[in-house]
C-alpha cells in the first residue's frame, strides 16, 4: 500500500507527491495529520485552521470520488507522530510514503524523525517539491550561496526557470470505485464553513486566478497599492493552504499573456515578481533555519533595544493608535483575518519604527489572525519592515503613516469603512482628523499615540548605534 501524506498542499491538481504515488499501480490511500497542540504552538489563526479543515473536507470527498480513502491521524504535537505513523503504516500495510517537502524547521525535523522511524518498519519515504515553482536550493549565487537580496535572486530565478521549464499535472484518474466520505462536519471535527469571502475548493482558487488574470493583472502595477480597490488577486489563503500551486499561477499567467514576462516594464511582470518574492522567502527559510527560530536575518540586529511595552502593543493590536490608516488596517485584520499588502507594510513599520516594539510580537500576532498565515512570507515581511531582514533598503527608510494614508487611501474610503468614528470627517482632514474633531467638540477617536517625527529619529538612532556602538 502507498500512502500520500497531504499537508500544505490540499489539492488534487499539480500535486507532485500524489502524481508520483499514482504513477504506479497498486493500492493507494491518503493521510492528513491533525495536530491541534502543534497548531496552537505555531499560533495558527482559528480562521486559517477552519479554512484548512473545510478544504480538507472537500479534498477528502474528491479523493473518495477517485476511489482513494483519506485517513485522519490525530496527535497532539509532532513529537508523537513518528510512533503514531509507524502504527498506522503497520495497520494499513504501507510500504511507501509520498509527501511534498515542508520548509519550516519544526516540520523539517518532524519529517526527518518520521523518515527515520518508518525506515525501521521498512517503509520508504519519497519527498517532492510542491510548495515552490523551483525547489529550494535550485537558485543560488555563482559561489553556491543563497542570495541575500531579492533583485539578483529574481533574475537568477527567471533564468533557472527558463533552463528547467515545468509542466502542470492534472488530477489523477480514478483508482477504483467511488468510496463513501463522511464529512468532517458530521464527524464533529470542524464546523460548517460559510465564509462567503473565502469559499474553499480548487475550482474556486482557479476561478479567482483566471478572473484576476482576465480583469486585473494588467492594471495590477497601478492598482495594487490601494486597499480600497480590488487590485490584487486575493489568492494568498489558497496558496498558503496549497489549494492552488504557484506553478499553476505562473502557467496561467503565461497562457494569458502568450509568454512569460522577463523584465521590468513588461505586462504581468510586477505580479510575477510577487510570486518570486514568495519563492525568495521560502528558499531563504530553508537556507537560514534561524528564521524559523525567532532570529533576525542580519545577526547584528539581534542587539537592537526593542520595546515589549504591553500597553502600546495593545493599542496597535486593537486599532487605537490615533493614526487612521493604521487603525483601519488593524480593525480590518481583526474582523476579517486578511489585510492588504500595503497595509501590512504600514502597520509593521508603525509597530517597529514608531513604537519600537519587537517585530516578533507583530509577526506572532499576524500569525494568530491571518487566514493566509505563512511562516516564510510573514517572517520575511516583518523582518523587511523592521530593517532586520534580507533587504537592500537602508535602515532609515521609515514609513510616515499619515502620508501613506493620504497617498494610498486618498478619498479615505478604506479608513471610513473600518474607523467609523471618522465616517463624516471631510477628505482633507481624514488622515489627520484631530484638529477637525476638536473644533467640532468630538473626542471619540484617540489622539496620536506618538509624534511620528520624533519616533522616526529614535528608530534611526537605534540602528545608527548598532553601526557605531
Ligand atoms: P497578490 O498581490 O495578488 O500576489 C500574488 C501572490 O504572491 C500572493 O497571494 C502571495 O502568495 C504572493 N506574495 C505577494 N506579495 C508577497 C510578499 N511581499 N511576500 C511574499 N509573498 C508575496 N503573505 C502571505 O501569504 N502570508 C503571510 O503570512 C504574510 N504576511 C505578511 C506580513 C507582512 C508584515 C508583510 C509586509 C507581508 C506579508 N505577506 C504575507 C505578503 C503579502 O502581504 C500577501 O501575500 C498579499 O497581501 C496577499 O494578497 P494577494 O493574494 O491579493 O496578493
Amino acid at each position: 500500500m502507498k500512502l500520500v501524506w497531504f499537508r500544505n498542499d490540499l489539492r488534487l491538481r499539480d500535486n507532485p507527491a500524489l502524481r508520483h504515488a499514482c504513477a504506479e499501480p497498486g493500492e493507494l490511500a491518503a493521510l492528513f495529520v491533525i495536530s491541534q497542540g502543534q497548531w496552537r504552538q505555531h499560533h495558527m489563526a482559528d480562521i486559517r485552521r477552519d479554512f484548512m479543515l473545510a478544504q480538507l473536507d472537500t479534498l477528502g470527498a474528491g479523493l473518495a470520488a477517485l476511489g482513494i480513502r483519506l485517513h485522519l491521524l490525530e496527535v497532539e504535537t509532532f513529537a508523537e507522530l513518528p510512533e503514531a505513523l509507524a502504527r498506522l503504516g503497520h495497520d494499513l500495510g504501507v510500504t511507501h510514503l509520498y509527501a511534498n517537502q515542508a520548509i519550516e524547521v519544526d516540520e523539517l525535523r518532524r519529517d526527518g524523525a518520521v523518515s527515520a522511524r518508518l525506515a525501521q518498519e521498512g517503509i520508504g519515504c519519497h519527498w517532492f517539491n510542491g510548495c515552490c515553482v523551483l525547489p529550494p536550493g535550485r537558485v543560488l549565487t555563482g559561489s553556491g550561496e543563497m542570495f541575500k537580496v531579492f533583485t539578483p535572486f529574481s533574475r537568477a530565478w527567471l533564468k533557472a526557470l527558463d533552463e528547467d521549464g515545468f509542466v502542470i499535472h492534472r488530477a489523477p484518474p480514478p483508482r477504483g470505485k467511488p468510496l463513501a466520505w463522511t464529512s468532517l462536519v458530521s464527524s464533529g471535527l470542524t464546523k460548517p464553513w460559510d465564509n462567503a469571502h473565502w469559499p474553499v475548493g480548487e475550482e474556486e482558487a482557479e476561478r479567482r486566478l483566471h478572473l484576476f488574470l482576465e480583469q486585473g493583472v494588467l492594471d495590477y502595477p497601478a492598482a495594487r497599492d490601494f486597499p480600497a480597490l480590488p487590485g490584487t488577486s486575493c489568492l494568498s489563503p489558497y496558496l498558503a493552504a496549497g489549494i492552488i500551486s504557484p506553478r499553476q499561477c505562473v502557467a496561467a499567467l503565461q497562457q494569458r499573456l502568450g509568454h512569460r514576462p522577463q523584465a521590468k516594464g513588461q505586462p504581468g511582470y510586477v505580479w510575477l515578481s510577487e510570486l518570486i518574492w514568495r519563492e525568495f522567502y521560502r528558499h531563504l527559510l530553508v537556507k537560514v533555519p534561524g528564521l524559523s527560530m525567532n532570529l533576525p536575518f542580519k545577526p547584528e540586529t539581534a542587539a537592537l533595544p526593542w520595546s515589549w511595552d504591553p500597553v502600546a502593543f495593545a493599542a496597535w493590536r486593537e486599532g487605537r493608535t490615533g493614526f487612521p490608516i493604521v487603525d483601519a488596517a488593524m480593525r480590518c485584520l481583526n474582523a476579517t483575518g486578511w489585510m492588504h499588502n500595503r497595509l501590512r507594510m504600514i502597520v509593521a513599520s508603525f509597530l517597529t519604527k514608531d513604537l519600537h516594539i519587537h517585530w516578533r510580537l507583530g509577526e506572532e500576532y499576524f500569525m494568530s489572525k491571518l487566514i493566509d498565515g505563512d511562516l516564510a512570507a510573514n517572517n520575511g515581511g516583518w523582518q523587511w519592515a523592521a530593517g532586520t531582514g534580507a533587504d537592500a533598503a537602508p535602515y532609515f527608510r521609515v514609513f510616515n503613516p499619515t502620508t501613506q494614508g493620504q497617498r494610498f487611501d486618498p478619498q479615505g474610503e478604506f479608513v471610513r469603512t473600518w474607523v467609523t468614528e471618522l465616517i463624516d470627517v471631510p477628505e482633507p482632514y481624514l488622515h489627520q482628523p484631530h484638529e477637525w474633531l476638536r473644533a467640532k467638540g468630538r473626542d471619540g477617536y484617540p489622539a496620536p499615540m506618538v509624534d511620528h517625527g520624533k519616533a522616526r529619529l529614535v528608530a534611526i538612532d537605534m540602528f545608527r548605534h548598532l553601526e557605531k556602538p
